[in-house]
């Protein structure tokens, strides 16, 4: 499943922005040494091209920014922005409802208007058609290209995301995420075609990503379907072992080896004061060693989830180190929640569903 990386792979490192972190996929680094090298020798000033580059690139930074700051309101948080070629993407850590949706998509081309409209306001100050009015010009232009390629309802483009919120308000966010990704894939080979014919290699480019986008985004959903309905508490782990506050490292090495478990809960009487998962446990043991206590490495804000949680819901909490998250009815710990059980318990349903079916014929 797309959303249990906690990054995309092939980005170079980050800066980060309001708390963001913003990566560069290598394609968008390689794009920007093409169109460099390609400026130099050129007959335009070079030095005008790269400021271009550079504020194109600040817009685009800022329709990502405007989805991340919008997406916030609704309390869902940024993963990350990735600069690709073809523009960014925000990384939300969950699914929005339709409206948020909504919201969230249309604030990245509503910054671009914005920027154009300032740019606009700050021309008439200017003399027309001065090299400073026309690059404001060029600049205000491109943003509202970006706005308005961004609106195409070609799925997962913004327009495709504010056309499925749409959708989904009366179909169902399952149909809906099926039409929307239809229309992308259909929006894609008719830009492929035209590329095609007038050799517009870029264009067939884009199209080809497109295509790709809208095919996952319409799997992610199916796996989404799939979880749906289904509380946290079917899919757990209820038989488990549980080490006591006072263990050592050698102690959970011991269990470690002695069980099929991989992530132990770390309790003080009945209350669970931490998790201690592989990652937790491979840093106690690479720290201080076999002698020091799991409580010094083990993860206090281990990830909580309630019983009665759709697992379409809990599972892109799991994103990252976290593998296994812990099944609480209050203080009460219940089960774990773990990536392979949750596989396992799917495969299971898929199995059981397609015996469902063949009941019925
Ligand atoms: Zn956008």
């Amino acid at each position: 499943m797309s959303n249990t990386d906690s990054r995309v792979s092939g980005t170079l490192s980050a800066v980060r922005l309001f708390g963001v972190p913003v990566r560069f996929h290598f394609t968008f680094v390689l794009l920007l040494i093409f169109l460099i090298t390609a400026g130099v020798g050129g007959g335009r000033s070079v030095l005008l091209d790269a400021l271009f580059l550079l504020t194109l690139f600040v817009s685009v930074l800022l329709h990502e920014l405007g989805h991340a700051l919008v997406a916030r309101l609704y309390g869902i948080r940024t993963l990350e922005i990735v600069m690709y070629p073809i523009g960014g993407v925000a990384r939300l850590e969950r699914m929005a409802g339709h409206k948020a949706e909504l919201w969230i998509a249309l604030a990245g081309p509503a910054v671009n208007v914005a920027i154009a409209a300032a740019l606009v306001a700050l021309m008439m100050g200017l003399t027309p058609a001065s090299p400073e009015s026309d690059m404001l010009e060029r600049i205000a232009t491109s943003n509202i290209y970006l706005a308005v390629f961004n609106m195409m309802p070609a799925f997962p483009m913004d327009g495709g995301r504010v056309l499925r919120a749409l959708l989904a308000i009366w179909k169902g966010e399952e149909q809906a995420t099926r039409v929307a990704s239809y229309v992308g894939r259909l929006m894609a080979m008719g830009m492929g075609v035209y590329g095609l014919a007038t050799g517009k290699i870029f264009l067939m480019l884009i199209a080809f990503l497109i295509y790709s986008a809208a095919s996952q985004e319409g799997a992610a959903s199916a796996g989404r379907a799939l979880t749906h309905g289904i509380a946290a508490r079917a899919a757990m782990v209820t038989e488990f072992e549980t080490l006591p506050h006072g263990s050592t490292m050698k102690d959970a090495a011991d269990r470690l080896l002695a069980t099929t478990q991989q992530d132990f809960p770390v309790v003080h009487g009945d209350s669970v004061i931490g998790l201690l998962d592989r990652t937790a446990f491979l840093r106690g043991m690479a720290g201080d060693g076999a002698d020091s206590y799991v409580s010094g490495v083990m993860d206090r804000d281990f990830v909580r989830i309630d019983p009665g949680m759709d697992l379409a819901e809990a599972l892109p909490l799991m994103t990252g180190n976290t593998a296994c998250a812990l099944v609480m009815d209050g203080e009460k710990l219940l089960g774990l929640l773990t990536r392979e059980n949750v596989g396992e318990f799917l495969l299971l349903r898929r199995m059981g569903m397609q015996l469902d079916q063949r009941g019925r014929e």
